[in-house]
């Protein structure tokens, strides 16, 4: 079957180095930190690398790839030098991208961190109309989350707000992650047509751009965003193995997060094709 799957890769040694990476775990697309997950200061532009990697997408019949923002990036933080610290790094982050047109900007919309959950929203909604602009060339996806502390984006309704506040919305799509779903207590196990249903009427699939696939440590609606490798969690193999071939996600990239490294990924893409 012709399933797309990335993981998670270390950009360390640059964008050429996480495409051969990937192609050495049995991947077709990739997602990468644009700079330290946890925040701070962007890695410096290698323009030649930038332009390598491009050329090497043009060629190789890869997915759009997937750029993860920061974890810390709060664009509705209460705390107003969080929230413009975050919404610089974002402009940062996708001015860069345009290095690499065609391409996702994945990022947790933000905790609330104390506010209703309708003003930080609401703030994230005002980020998104400072940063986006009419002529960019990247998707931004917002990723559905497991509701942990005081996490946004835990229902697909909250999505929808932020998505209906923004004006330029056709910049907007959603990253699905399998395991904050089911930690969001949508049942990806007995009832995912019923949950694709709900995403429909709530967001739409069509904005529906990327899978994280995950297992989850935890039980349905636990709120906790504990990965687990594929088959060693409450999801289980069978129920993510339902997730690829559904009719309605087939044609989706599939990224890994699983808590493994390059060579445990490519054992999970490997042994997901052979039980597909
Ligand atoms: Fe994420
Ligand atoms: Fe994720
Ligand atoms: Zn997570």
């Amino acid at each position: 079957m012709g399933l797309h799957f990335g993981a998670h890769m270390s950009s360390s040694k640059g964008f050429v180095r996480m495409f051969r990476d990937t192609q050495v775990i049995g991947g077709n697309t990739m997602q990468f930190f644009v700079r330290n997950p946890r925040g701070g200061k962007a890695k410096d532009l290698n323009e030649a690398d930038m332009e390598s990697f491009r050329l090497l997408l043009a060629e190789n019949d890869f997915m759009p790839v997937l750029a993860h923002a920061p974890y810390t990036m709060n664009i509705c933080s209460p705390n107003i030098q969080t929230r413009s610290f975050g919404l610089q790094m974002f402009r940062e982050d996708l001015l860069r991208m345009e290095y690499i047109p065609g391409n996702y900007y994945n990022f947790h919309p933000g905790c609330a961190v104390g506010q209703a959950d309708d003003v930080a929203i609401s703030l994230i909604a005002d980020g998104l109309n400072e940063v986006l602009w009419q002529e960019m060339q990247t998707t931004v996806l917002l990723e559905t989350m497991a509701g942990k502390g005081s996490e946004i984006g835990k229902t697909f309704g909250q999505l929808r707000q932020i998505i209906d506040r923004t004006a330029l919305s056709d910049k907007l799509g959603v990253c699905l992650d399998t395991c904050h779903a089911w930690d969001a207590g949508y049942d990806i196990v007995g009832d995912l047509d019923g949950v694709l249903s709900a995403f429909d009427r709530e967001i739409g699939l069509g904005r529906l751009k990327a899978i994280h696939l995950n297992d989850s440590k935890n039980p349905l609606g636990s709120r906790k965003d504990r990965h687990a490798c594929i088959g060693e969690g409450a999801i289980g193999e069978q129920a993510l193995l339902r997730v690829l071939r559904h009719p309605l996600l087939c044609e989706l990239p599939f990224f890994l997060e699983t808590p493994t490294d390059d060579a445990g990924h490519g054992a999970e893409i490997a042994r997901l094709r052979a039980s597909l």
